[in-house]
């Protein structure tokens, strides 16, 4: 009777031991010397009081697999974690349990760190962080300093997103589908003075880039629609009101208000300039437009209700129903104001502006649907060509005019709806019969020669707004005094520590419960000494993880944030891996702040991540996972159950790694049965005979390895384990006895998957050393791993539904068989008719269905 499989004893020699030895962590001078440096990040958690969730434990051990990988291929693999415990979340969580955050972070911190181990990731624990930590965000401090030093960091009267239920305001990015991504409350506009990182500076280059790292695609993809770039024109259209402000008349009157609503503008003015301004003859209206081409079917403007604009143009006679009307929107919520399916109102101005093109006057409208947060807040309507237009207009009975003829249309053919398609132009005079491509660009040049408009680059992507009305952050570096204005906090006095504050419940003022706390803002100015006042506002959160992957090489030091030379050695990072919800988020900040500090001259790189994988999201048992629902998969008992080897190999084999699967509690005894098997096999080592892998048993086992090796590299983890099961399955068929030169090659293969069964196994297997300790990947010979069996594709109606390695040779019929014994195949065969089979031999078999 052999040994048992013991995993809850093994692991926990083998943790004791990675820790005692050190076999994770790296000492300095070993940072400094590595010869082969590989950085491998995973996105570091926020330690919630719950623990660690299943999901941050997917993430994880995915990330953690790829270092392992490399490192048993002989690489430096410095992998820490940390955490990102600052933010409204955990402050959120601290008012509901009424403990203060500074006694509530550092215990949910050590749970996190207990449960970090028991999952066997090899995390360097001499390296790690804790954004709250004052040294961690000393160097926070230090970054906006410089952002502030560079003129890329602004305090600036804006409209932001505020939300009642955080009272504070939120990043852009914090916002879904016009809810708060923390609380879901129904996010509110107020106007309000914030510090904002002009990141617009750096739209281009972000987007640039984009195109030659190498991320996951789809995450790459979001970067480029939140960035929004559009070409297009930006169109002035000069105001024709009918009343032109005569002296004494009503307009006259309306002209006066709207001055003093501009009198910083006025003021500007010397006396000679505003003598000779007739604001209302000056009055312009620009547009930015992706389709100058359909300038000719500009019947109308509309205005945001918000733009100023509205006030210089309104007419005496329709000023009561646009105040009317702007009063209302204001009132309104920004998610009903923003549902795009609501019935469009509007009100007229009763001005006119000029079309340059058509030379008509067309009338100016108010309505909602035009936002100020797009190009000017202005719009040049064209109902013919544009979904929201043609249904405004046919509420109101403007105009419609098609410019655009479709496949099989002409001038005349008459409009049901708003054609969008593309097309020739008509109707436009000497741009008649263009394509509509060739006629973008030369309205353009037209515009451009007769002093209409230019050519215009937008971009959806906004400015960074950083500041936050809330407690638990690290405070903005900045002193406001009567005498010297906005005075940074000078680098020698950081950090500015965050006081501890009894009552840090935030309230609706509008300001951060700093704010209440006299004896911390009062500070001598740093200037001139005299009485000052600190920002009582403090960062958000995502400017704590911007660049927490530059600090973790250097945690050693305090007196710079990153060592100049370690960061050499170490940066940037060689593969990150995370969740697809934070790509225009931290992914985005994090590319930002490189970029300015590259620019500062403080890295000689511009992107953070050389390589970033998004990994996949878990349900349960077919549902989605959620507290209200009770089927949150706490790791703890099923590691304390089967293991933390055999819930990292189910974790990573219940679907492929990049898209996520179903938990489900029966599917642990596979890989369990799977590791127990593989210790069974080994563990009377002395039994093992002959050094030899017998024939056939060579081929696969050179295929197994080849098809281990590539898959760990591309993340396909679950068709790694899934062939490694099937050879021990070959391997051990019938109950065959099988030898050490067949067996022993398992372990380093299995070891990303179960490092403490590898290493168990390694040490009965006679090594002295760690698995980890050097370069332990078997290799395979391509000649040998090909001889007989070839990978086929296999299709149904065109779309891969499995690889198959087949016997080279086989047969159309053999290989049809093979096919349909895989599950995927018969998924989507099964309940059709298989009416065409397209078989390429050696290569692709592609089964037609219907
Ligand atoms: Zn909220
Ligand atoms: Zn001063």
């Amino acid at each position: 009777m052999s040994e048992p499989y013991n995993p809850i004893e093994i692991e926990e020699k083998w943790q004791a031991r990675w820790a005692r030895e050190g076999t994770n962590s790296f000492t300095e001078q070993e940072l400094r010397e590595a010869e082969r440096p590989f950085y491998n990040l995973m996105m570091f958690p926020y330690p919630s009081a719950e623990g660690l969730h299943v999901g941050n434990m997917y993430a994880f051990t995915g990330a953690d697999i790829y270092g392992r990988f490399h490192r048993l291929q002989g690489d430096d693999v410095f992998e820490p974690i940390g955490f990102d415990a600052f933010g409204i979340h955990s402050e959120n969580f601290a008012l509901k349990v009424g403990t203060h955050p500074m006694e509530l972070i550092p215990r949910n911190i050590a749970n996190f760190t207990r449960q970090l181990k028991r999952i066997g990731a090899m995390y360097d624990w001499n390296h790690t962080i804790d954004t709250t930590d004052p040294k961690y965000y000393k160097w926070t401090q230090w970054i906006f300093l410089q952002l502030y030093k560079a003129g890329l960091a602004q305090k600036k009267e804006a409209p932001v997103n505020w939300c009642p239920g955080c009272h504070t305001v939120l990043a852009n990015e914090q916002v879904i589908a016009g809810e708060c991504e923390r609380c879901g409350t129904a996010v509110e506009q107020r106007f309000l003075s914030q510090w904002f990182f002009l990141i617009t500076k750096y739209a281009q280059r972000l987007l640039d880039n984009l195109s030659w790292i190498d991320w996951s695609e789809t995450t790459k993809k979001a970067q480029e629609n939140w960035i929004g770039r559009s070409e297009g024109a930006e169109i002035r259209f000069r105001v024709t009101s009918p009343w032109q402000a005569q002296p004494g008349s009503p307009g006259a009157e309306a002209l006066e208000h709207a001055v003093a609503r501009h009198a910083d503008e006025f003021e500007k003015m010397d006396r000679q300039e505003r003598a000779s301004t007739t604001f209302v003859q000056d009055l312009y209206i620009d547009v930015f437009t992706t389709r100058p081409d359909t300038i000719f079917g500009a019947t109308f403007m509309v205005l945001a209700p918000e733009n100023d604009l509205v006030d210089w143009i309104t007419t005496p006679e329709q000023r009561r129903a646009v105040d009317e009307y702007r009063n209302a929107i204001a009132a309104m919520d920004v998610v009903t104001r923003k549902k795009t399916d609501k019935e469009k109102t509007g009100v007229f101005t009763g001005a006119y502006a000029h079309n340059p093109a058509t030379g008509e006057d067309i009338p100016v409208w108010v309505a909602d649907y035009v936002l100020m947060d797009y190009g000017t807040g202005a719009i040049m309507a064209v109902p013919a060509h544009d979904e929201r237009d043609f249904e405004f207009a046919t509420k109101f009975g403007l105009p419609i005019r098609r410019v655009v003829a479709g496949p099989g249309d002409n001038a005349d053919t008459p409009l049901a709806t708003a054609y969008v398609g593309e097309g020739t132009i008509v109707n436009s005079g000497i741009f008649d019969g263009m394509d509509w491509r060739d006629a973008k660009r030369a309205v353009i040049e037209w515009l451009e020669q007769n002093g209409h408009g230019r050519r215009r680059v937008n971009y959806r992507l906004h400015d960074w707004c950083i500041s936050r009305q809330r407690y638990w952050g690290p405070p903005i570096p900045i002193i406001y005094c009567d005498a010297c204005g906005t005075v940074p906090v000078p680098e020698d006095q950081l950090p500015v520590e965050l006081p501890y504050v009894e009552d840090y419940k935030p309230d609706e003022s509008g300001v951060s419960p700093l704010a209440r706390v006299e004896s911390w803002y009062r500070v001598p100015c740093p200037n001139c000494g005299r009485d000052a006042r600190r920002e009582t506002d403090v960062s958000d959160t995502f400017l704590d993880s911007a660049w927490y992957f530059l600090r973790y090489p250097s945690t050693a030091y305090d007196n710079v944030p990153f060592d100049p030379e370690l960061t050499r050695k170490w940066l940037p990072v060689d593969m990150y891996i995370g969740g697809e919800e934070h790509a225009v988020l931290h992914l985005l900040y994090s590319r930002f702040i490189t970029m300015v500090l590259k620019d500062m001259g403080y890295l000689d790189f511009e992107e953070p991540y050389k390589r970033f994988r998004k990994h996949g999201l878990l349900i349960k048992e077919g549902a989605k996972m959620s507290k209200s629902r009770g089927n949150v998969v706490v790791p703890d008992q099923y590691i304390q159950h089967w293991g933390a080897d055999t819930f990292r190999t189910y974790l990573m084999f219940l679907g492929p790694y990049q898209e996520g699967g179903d938990f489900r509690d029966k599917g642990l005894q596979g890989p369990y049965g799977f590791l127990k098997r593989l210790w069974d096999s080994i563990v009377p080592v002395d039994q093992l005979g002959s050094d030899k892998p017998s024939g056939d048993i060579e081929q696969k086992l050179h295929a197994t390895i080849r098809k281990v090796t590539e898959d760990i590299s591309e993340l396909r983890y679950n068709t790694a384990i899934a062939a490694m099961m099937e050879y021990l399955n070959a391997v051990r068929e019938n109950n065959r006895q099988a030898n050490r030169a067949e067996l022993e090659p398992l372990v380093p293969l299995v070891a990303p998957f179960a490092p403490h069964l590898a290493e168990e196994l390694w040490e009965r297997l006679g090594h002295s050393t760690s698995i980890f300790s050097g370069n332990n990947w078997p290799t395979f010979d391509p000649v040998i791993a090909t001889a007989d069996t070839v990978e086929f594709v296999v299709q149904v109606n065109g779309r891969v539904r499995a690889r198959i390695p087949m016997p080279r040779g086989i047969s159309q019929d053999d290989a049809q068989v093979a096919a349909l014994k895989e599950e995927n195949v018969r998924r989507y065969v099964d309940g059709g008719t298989i009416r065409k089979i397209v078989f390429v031999p050696d290569k692709l078999l592609n089964l037609v269905v219907a």
